[in-house]
């Protein structure tokens, strides 16, 4: 029996180990918002990868939004070298999930297993993904005890609300440094035969129009500025959505929508403000002085940031010249540059040929909608060589009786163990030299 082959088996004989693995994750409910449970789901793998051979470290992003000592933000980083030297290949999966909303027809944090499935908020985002990567690290480690290079696996704070206390962290502080880590997979669900490359960039502002108060029985002597903000829409549909929509990316976006740049209207405000459901009385007439909309523009690799904001300017400006007394203001609130990896690199290669040999299909590329924690490997931690790569359906994440199927995770466990054993059982080509394990 070949080596690999006995990796194989060697997953496939941990189907029981990686679903008790997943129910135990789904069973801690990380939530966040506001932040739950943090500090127990790392306890709960440090024990886990610490028996498996880990070094492990717990790191509190101490300052970062969100952390406070009612809600730390804590994260857990565990690595095992393995004797040789050589690359760092590590495996990052955020453990908050988001919260479980309504429609539910199980517990969504009992773990139930049904026909092959297991149910529960952070099924497929992303706790079964971080179980199939542990269950990865660990078969590849008993088959071949000593490797080239290092293993790392880390779970992470706060992917669902900017990852500031999580990625963002651990990359300022070194943890994603091009000397430290060679190689990253995100066991994110984009389904088990795709490659996520990386994402398109995001742009939020919030574009205020002004007016003046007055009475609404005279709006004559005020300036309405919900009436400014229509002029605003009104110009959006004739010559920004038809904009847009021209604008096409080479890079492989899905759905097939998002191949175009987009922009959302989160929100929307003017006037009085609203009042709570179990208030009886009428509104007061007021002529609205402020009106306020929050945009959520996403942008292509081909687009320049400068740009989409200067296409927004250049629109306030042609309804300005139109209109007497149009004041307004945009803030900025967010932004995130795209980014994609090569389809050349190492880590994309080696993944791609590991899901042909088990799944005998070629696979997908793929780049996502919207950003996920590759934006701070990338742009903090400088390091180009990741992808999002994990079981789960996509667009089960968020959503009610999320779930994720026990043989998808053993499909991208054995998937992530042969990438292990393409990239740590011999020298790294270029940095065997100077790399030496940690
Ligand atoms: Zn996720």
């Amino acid at each position: 029996m070949d080596a690999d082959h006995k990796m194989l088996q060697a997953i496939a004989a941990r189907e029981a180990d990686l679903v008790a693995l997943t129910q135990d994750l789904i069973r801690i409910p990380t939530l966040n918002p506001p932040g739950l449970n943090y500090r127990e789901i790392c306890d709960y793998l440090a024990a886990r990868l610490a028996a498996s051979g880990f070094a492990v470290e717990l790191v509190r992003a101490h300052g970062a939004a969100a952390d406070s000592d009612t809600y730390p933000r804590w994260n857990i980083v565990a690595r095992r070298a393995g004797g040789r030297p050589g690359d760092c290949v590590h495996f990052n999966s955020h453990h908050d999930v988001v919260e479980p909303g309504h429609g539910w027809s199980v517990d969504p944090f009992g773990g139930l297993l049904r026909d092959g499935r297991i149910y529960g908020r952070g099924a497929c985002d992303m706790k079964g993904g971080l179980a199939a990567s542990i269950i990865a690290a660990e078969a590849f480690i008993e088959v071949h005890p000593e490797f080239h290079g290092a293993i790392e696996i880390s779970a992470t704070a706060d992917e669902e609300s900017g990852g500031y206390g999580g990625v963002a962290y651990l990359a300022e502080q070194g943890y994603f440094s091009p000397d430290r880590v060679q190689h990253v997979i995100i066991p994110e669900p984009l389904n088990k035969d795709r490659i996520c490359l990386g994402h398109r960039g995001v742009w939020w502002a919030e574009i205020e129009t002004h007016g003046r108060i007055a009475h609404g029985s005279m709006p004559f002597l005020g300036d309405c500025a919900v009436r400014h903000m229509g002029a605003v829409l009104a110009e959006m549909e004739e010559t920004l959505f038809p904009l847009l929509a021209g604008k096409r990316t080479a890079m492989p976006v899905v759905p097939d929508g998002a191949k175009q740049s987009t922009l959302n209207i989160n929100a929307i405000h003017g006037g009085a403000v609203e009042q709570d459901a179990d208030y009886t009385g009428l509104p007061a007439p007021c002529v609205p002085d402020r009106c306020r909309i929050t945009i959520d523009r996403r942008f292509l690799i081909e687009e320049d940031i400068g740009q989409v904001k200067a296409e927004i300017t250049a629109m306030m400006e042609r309804v300005r010249a139109r209109r007497p007394g149009f004041a307004y203001e945009i803030r900025d609130l967010f932004e995130v540059q795209p980014t994609m990896t090569d389809r050349g690199a190492p880590i994309v290669t080696t993944v791609a040929a590991a899901i042909e040999r088990v799944l005998h299909r070629q696979a997908d590329f793929v780049v996502s909608p919207g950003t996920y924690d590759q934006k701070h490997i990338d742009r903090i931690g400088r390091l180009k060589n990741c992808i999002a790569y994990g079981p789960g359906i996509l667009e089960l994440a968020h959503q009610p009786d999320e779930w994720v199927g026990v043989q998808d995770m053993l499909d991208s466990a054995k998937i992530m163990a042969l990438s292990l054993a393409e990239l740590l059982l011999r020298p790294a080509p270029d940095q065997s030299a100077t790399i030496s394990p940690r």
